[in-house]
């Protein structure tokens, strides 16, 4: 497959690593929220991108990533897999990288961290700058760690270009603070959900494989890119989300509807 042979609307690519690999570390699948398979989802990688690297990171499970590396080495496929996972810490979501075993949801950043690097991972603050919780308080955990948390935290990366749609401000913040007081490596990810999305934000690196993108995260040499969406990509992105918008309402319908059951039934 010529790897050059790229489908994505790709204008920003603008690098100062001559001969970059690229890599999208930042990816759903229907383990968690997303709605490709894992299959569908290195399909994908393979025929419609030209990404060199992919990291599959569901939220707080290992069971895509784990599925997606098996079908990996069955497979012949040109790009390398990282197994990760999008780690929902009490500080906020952080994504782990090249781990083996998941890491448990809902501990302090700090020991999330350190239980990453335990299993020799690298650790990610994912959108660190994003905030839900005025918007929705039942979305407090797909929040960010923010300022405090990735000051007093040693990240190996953070995540300054979230692909996802509306988060130019977010990045632009997080770009900044990073450049001017945390110094940490730059990784960006699409956070796709569809696959249309992925590669809409990756990380450049010198070389080509996981290896030598972990090499470049070590030594602070990545460059984290954004791509725009096409109008028809950024609409089945809302229907993507309006379904799950109104999945959710059922659920939590249905929840309260079941919750009353029982007690309409004993009067
Ligand atoms: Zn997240
Ligand atoms: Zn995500």
């Amino acid at each position: 497959m010529n790897r050059h042979r790229n489908k994505q609307h790709d204008t920003a690519r603008q690098t100062l690593i001559p001969g970059a690999g690229k890599a999208d570390i930042h990816t759903h699948t229907n383990a968690s929220d997303g709605k490709p398979s894992p299959m569908e989802l290195l399909k994908h990688v393979e025929e419609k991108t030209d990404l060199d690297v992919i990291a599959v990171t569901d939220h707080d499970t290992t069971t895509g990533a784990l599925e997606a590396q098996k079908l990996h080495e069955q497979g012949d496929y040109r790009f390398d897999l990282i197994v990760g996972q999008e780690v929902t810490s009490r500080a906020g979501h952080i994504i782990a990288l090249f781990i083996e075993k998941p890491i448990p949801k809902e501990r302090s950043a700090e020991e999330t961290v350190r239980l990453i690097h335990e299993q020799g991972g690298l650790a990610i603050a994912a959108h660190p700058l994003l905030t839900l919780k005025h918007i929705d308080p039942d979305m407090l955990t797909a929040d960010g760690v923010g300022v405090d948390t990735l000051m007093s935290i040693q990240f190996d990366g953070v995540e300054i270009i979230n692909g996802s749609p509306l988060m130019k401000d977010e990045n632009t913040r997080t770009r900044m603070l990073n450049r001017t007081v945390i110094f940490r490596a730059e990784t960006g990810g699409s956070d796709a959900h569809i696959k249309e999305a992925v590669g809409k934000g990756y990380t450049l690196f010198p070389g080509r494989t996981a290896q030598d993108f972990r090499k470049a995260v070590e030594q602070k040499t990545t460059e984290a890119v954004s791509t725009t969406y096409r109008a028809r990509e950024l609409l089945k992105y809302v229907r993507f989300f309006g379904k799950m918008k109104i999945r959710e309402f059922g659920k939590k319908a249905f929840g309260k509807i079941r919750k009353v059951r029982p007690r309409t039934a004993k009067s």
